[in-house]
């Protein structure tokens, strides 16, 4: 890394600095929330067979990709501190693979500017790993077709493929062979962020404990829920919510029950742990009861912080 940059703000001074963000090339990302995640039982690789529908929503991350003497990654934003810096970020690890395909050097300085919140549950990761794979495609003239994207996105983590295209998808494998579902509207929403995290191999973990000696049916997704996107039916879509994995995540965090009760006594159409958690998610029914639900939200002390947003959102967007 450069000396002049700093790692958490990613700003530099002076001549050096100025010219690398000349150059760099800026994707945004969305977070998701799993409108339906169904889990099988454990499969002999230790991974779950999923049906899991992804709905893109309106929190970013950006990440900008400038050329650099070497691979290097910063970070910036209110969870900063929780971003690894180091080659287990995923979108370190995202330019790392492009670059050996092609046999060329990863060098390249991404910067995150991280909107999503960190081992939430809501992929954000995962956008940054498909941020900077697009941010480095660009970058270094690759011209990769969407198909050798996706396959490198499969590569780096389930929720990968889901974070380059946006909009809605079905997921089914370990989630990351992806159908695109139609939307027939737009969805308002409200996520409660929690203190700390919640790691997913754990919740999955607990899963596996809560769900020892039962036969775990297959999963399938619910027609009624894909109806209720294609016609754009908030109350239909409320009524169809669910996440397998929420009895694990709240066996883990049992102070998520009174987050998602404060949300639903506010007008919360329903409320769900957004995938693994801790971040929890309320469909509502328009943009002012976002507002109402999320100021319930945080005058109840039951989350760190509350935040709006609509979906579906678009996938990782080239901003130049
Ligand atoms: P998912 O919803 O896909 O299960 P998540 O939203 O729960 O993921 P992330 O924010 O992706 O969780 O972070 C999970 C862990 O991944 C973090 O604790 C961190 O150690 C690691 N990580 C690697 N790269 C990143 C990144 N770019 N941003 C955030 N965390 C990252």
């Amino acid at each position: 890394m450069s000396e002049a940059v700093n790692p958490r703000t990613g700003t530099g001074t002076g001549t050096e600095a100025a010219a690398g963000a000349a150059a760099g090339v800026t994707v945004r990302v969305p977070a998701k929330v799993n409108v339906q995640l169904a889990v099988g039982g454990a499969r002999p690789d230790g991974f779950h067979d999923l049906a899991n529908v992804f709905l893109a929503v309106s929190l970013y991350d950006e990440v900008t990709a400038t050329p650099a003497a070497a691979l290097t990654v910063t970070c910036e934003g209110p969870d900063a501190d929780k971003v690894p810096l180091d080659r287990t970020n995923l979108a370190a690890r995202a330019a790392e693979l492009l670059a050996a395909r092609h046999g060329i050097a990863p060098d390249v300085h991404l910067h995150i500017a991280k909107d999503i919140p960190v081992a939430g549950g809501m992929a954000g990761g995962s956008a940054d790993g498909a941020g900077a794979l697009l941010a480095c495609d660009a970058l270094w003239g690759l011209d990769s077709s969407r198909e050798e994207l996706l396959e490198i996105c499969a590569e780096l983590g389930s929720d990968v493929p889901f974070s380059l295209v946006g909009g809605a998808a079905l997921g089914v494998g370990r989630g990351e062979r992806l159908t695109e579902l139609p939307v027939g509207g737009a969805f308002h929403w409200v996520f409660a962020v929690a203190d700390g995290g919640l790691s997913t191999p754990a919740v999955y973990g607990e899963f596996d404990r809560l769900n020892e000696g039962m036969t775990v049916p297959g999963p399938v997704a619910s027609p009624v829920l894909l109806d209720a996107l294609r016609t754009g039916d908030a109350t239909a879509l409320a009524g169809a919510l669910a996440n397998d994995l929420q009895p694990a995540a709240l066996s883990l965090r049992p102070s998520l029950a009174a987050t998602l009760a404060a949300g639903t006594d506010a007008g919360a159409l329903a409320a769900l742990v957004s995938g693994s958690g801790p971040t929890t998610a309320f469909l509502v029914k328009d943009a002012e009861s976002a507002e109402s639900v999320a100021a319930a939200l945080v005058a109840s002390g039951t989350c760190r912080t509350a935040r709006v947003a609509t979906s579906p959102a678009a996938g990782a967007t080239l901003l130049g």
